[in-house]
């Protein structure tokens, strides 16, 4: 089926990550930065000459577009999903990827900054890599394949679809998102103008993973009311809210139940900033956990302990509020069987392993599942994420793209 297509990922790829496309945590506006519409517009234009012609952005920059059924039978419409921002980790200004042809296991020392330097013995995922084509940025900065090696896969994707009609699938919905680096790339997305029945977000790292879990998530605002009082005549009065802070965050777990100290399935309690005067401090957490029960077992411990220290100070007073940040999508895709499970088998159509994972944060995924579109997480390739360091491989990127096809089919041939 691949063998007389040649594959235009990669050099799609090479092309979208000289577009600067970072996104900003600081910014108010949406998208967060107007040059995250330089690529989409690039994206509507080849989408077009393809001849997907409903391909088009809105004012939020989102980019909407079908690929039409080829087939007779009713089958649900799968959308493709991935996000054109880079994270503001690492510079995304002039990104020069080098493409290294046929790696032989070598350190890979970037040009722009020697110190710089891809290692085998570090990234040990490079030892599958051995024989391919490897492309980097040149040191100076990220190389962008979060999420531009899905964006390039999914445009390969409609690329090879138009060309081989023959291939049966139902009608497909591709969806370029802004922002998601920030944790707002699904806050304008028109759920009924995409028309998707299941979807898949192409953001995740080794050929063959993919990922159905994402953390369950909550913030906790911590207002801790001292008592003020002249400094030089507060004897027996002044009871200063900084210094309850301090004790609080003193005891809180050092060797458990922190992000310094868990990997894997475990959750923790992570202070991420602290405000305040004598008067009044704030600090805010935030809560992870992989079952939602967990999270609350986390709140009421963080909860017990900053009363008991509060207890050491009757005249304080704090008050304590809790958000629902995101829930963990397996709880939706568990009631959405096929989602997973034909993606499993797509993976193994295209000759690869499958390795289900989970990821120690939220997608853009995560949250579509709990707008309705149950939607898990495919590999696209991405290694070494938001570092200079960055790479992705052009043979993995192809595998991407065929499992995506091999999944489109699959959803046909099961309705
Ligand atoms: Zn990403």
């Amino acid at each position: 089926m691949f063998s007389d297509y040649t594959f235009t990922a990669a050099d799609r790829f090479l092309r979208y990550v000289q577009i600067d496309t970072q996104s900003d945590p600081q910014s108010s506006s949406f998208p967060s930065t107007e040059k995250q519409k330089d690529l989409s517009r690039i994206l509507v234009e080849e989408l077009r000459q393809i001849g997907i012609a409903d391909a088009h952005m809105d004012e939020w920059g989102y980019v909407y577009a079908t690929i039409a059924s080829t087939t007779d039978k009713k089958v649900p419409v799968i959308c493709f999903c991935a996000h054109v921002d880079t994270a503001s980790d690492c510079s995304g200004t002039n990104v020069k990827p080098i493409l290294h042809k046929n790696y032989r296991g070598d350190d890979i020392v970037l040009p722009d900054d020697k110190t710089q330097v891809l290692k085998l013995t570090e990234y040990p995922y490079l030892e599958k890599q051995i024989g391919n084509d490897i492309i980097t940025a040149s040191g100076a900065t990220l190389l962008g394949s979060d999420d531009k090696a899905g964006v390039a896969e999914i445009m390969d994707l409609a690329n090879f679809l138009q060309s081989n009609k023959e291939i049966r699938h139902g009608e497909i919905k591709i969806l370029f998102t802004p922002d998601e680096e920030i944790g707002k790339g699904v806050a304008h997305v028109d759920m009924k103008k995409l028309g998707a029945d299941y979807g898949y977000t192409l953001d995740g790292g080794e050929k063959g993973s993919l990922e159905d879990e994402t953390f369950s998530a909550d913030g906790v605002q911590l207002i801790i009311h001292g008592v003020i009082a002249h400094p030089g005549y507060a004897k027996g009065k002044m009871i200063n809210a900084m210094k309850i802070a301090g004790h609080i965050l003193d005891a809180l777990p050092k060797d458990r139940l922190t992000p310094e100290s868990t990997e894997g399935k475990r959750g923790f309690i992570h202070p991420v900033r602290v405000e305040g005067v004598a008067e009044k401090c704030e600090i805010d957490f935030i809560i992870r956990d992989f079952e939602t029960p967990g999270l609350k077992k986390k709140e009421d411990f963080l909860r017990t302990l900053v009363e008991e220290t509060l207890r050491l100070h009757p005249k304080a007073s704090f008050e304590y509020i809790v958000t629902e940040q995101y829930r963990n999508m397996k709880e939706v895709l568990d009631l959405h069987p096929r989602v997973v499970d034909y993606a499993k088998e797509a993976i193994e159509r295209a000759g690869l392993e499958m390795k289900m994972e989970s990821i120690r944060g939220g997608t853009d995924g995560s949250r579509l599942s709990f707008m309705g579109l149950p939607c898990a997480n495919l590999f696209a390739g991405e290694q070494a994420i938001h570092s200079k360091l960055e790479f992705i491989s052009v043979q993995d990127m192809n595998k991407a793209v065929e499992t995506m096809v091999h999944l489109v089919q699959i959803w046909e041939e099961k309705s």
